[in-house]
């Protein structure tokens, strides 16, 4: 059995947080010292596109020339000096709905987390420094990397490999991200694309897109690979850790425990044992199923009245 780990990689702006200008403003002031133009990047680079594209696509299109490689360097690390002001100063800085709980939620689930950004690794830290969030990441592909969002986007999936000294298949990785382009990366490299409406694109856009699952936020339940349920070990617990227990119904047949010293608990109901709590009864250890729509499959096979399916965690097995 393939018990591959996971790994889950995040896009920053407009998926985790969003710093509200801050880039764009350290570009404008970046351009404005070297070159006495305060340039606004917004018209000459896409949503998605690498940090070195942008100042170099900004630079020849206000210079009319291709920047040399000495004048990309010097931009970029100008950009940064202001990038460690302007998002510190930026008003409208927040994390994005859901971020704060899922983050330590994957983490302390053993989650492999990293990075898919456009943003050069020193932006992507400075980005996220603010917010506290840099600990939570591993690795990452950065616009560093590659120009490529693709390629970029297989650098952190070799890199995931390498912290967990095997190679790690890419269609047992997720890539969240907020734009179309973060899709297209994310097949590319043969990963799971998951979109996220919490940037400037909608869900329908991204649907469209091409993504494999489409969230409103991160608020809501994370989706299970496909592989997680035909792959997952026997002490695995079932369904995806980003999904928190949840009360389950409440009609029960009976309740029930083990003889013994044993801690366990179970009840039935529906005909079939469909909670076991182990080691405690006071808090929801079961989570709900959901369907690849992120519905809740359990519920809508209870009132048909059909089998449900048993979930159960923290029990050996
Ligand atoms: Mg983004």
């Amino acid at each position: 059995m393939n018990t591959s780990p996971v790994a889950i990689l995040f896009d920053i702006d407009g998926t985790l947080i969003t710093s509200a200008g801050a880039g764009a403003e350290s570009w404008r002031l970046a351009f404005l010292d070297l070159y006495g133009l305060p340039a606004d990047i917004g018209h000459f680079s896409d949503a998605g596109m690498t940090d070195p594209e942008v100042g170099r696509r900004t630079f020849a299109a206000l210079l009319e020339r291709e920047p040399t490689g000495r004048e990309l360097t010097a931009l970029l690390c100008r950009r940064l000096d202001h990038l460690r002001r302007t998002v510190p100063e930026s008003a409208g800085y927040r994390v994005l709905d859901g971020v704060s709980e899922l983050l330590p939620r994957l983490a302390d689930a053993g989650c492999l987390l990293g990075l898919t950004t456009g943003g050069t690794e020193a932006a992507a830290h400075i980005k996220l420094a603010r917010a506290e969030l840099n600990h939570f990441f591993l690795f990452g592909g950065f616009g560093s990397d590659s120009p490529d969002r693709t390629e970029l986007t297989r650098c952190a999936i070799a890199r995931a490999g390498t912290i967990l000294g095997a190679p790690v298949d890419p269609a047992h990785c997720l890539v969240i991200g907020d734009t179309p382009s973060d899709v297209a990366a994310a097949h590319g490299a043969g990963a799971v694309a998951v979109a996220v409406a919490s940037g400037k694109f909608v869900e329908d856009e991204l649907r469209a897109a091409g993504a494999d699952h489409v969230m409103a936020s991160l608020r809501e339940p994370f989706p299970s690979p496909p592989h997680v349920s035909a792959e997952m070990g026997a002490s695995d617990a079932f369904d995806w850790p980003g999904i928190p227990p949840a009360w389950t119904s409440s009609a029960k047949d009976a309740v029930t425990t083990a003889l013994g010293l044993s801690r366990v608990w179970a009840t039935v109901g529906f005909r079939i044992i469909n909670e076991v709590y182990r080691p405690a009864t006071g808090r929801p250890q079961v989570r709900p199923r959901f369907n690849r729509r992120g519905g809740l499959r359990e519920r809508a096979q209870r009132d048909r009245g059909a089998r449900t399916v048993s979930r159960c965690r923290n029990v050996p097995a």
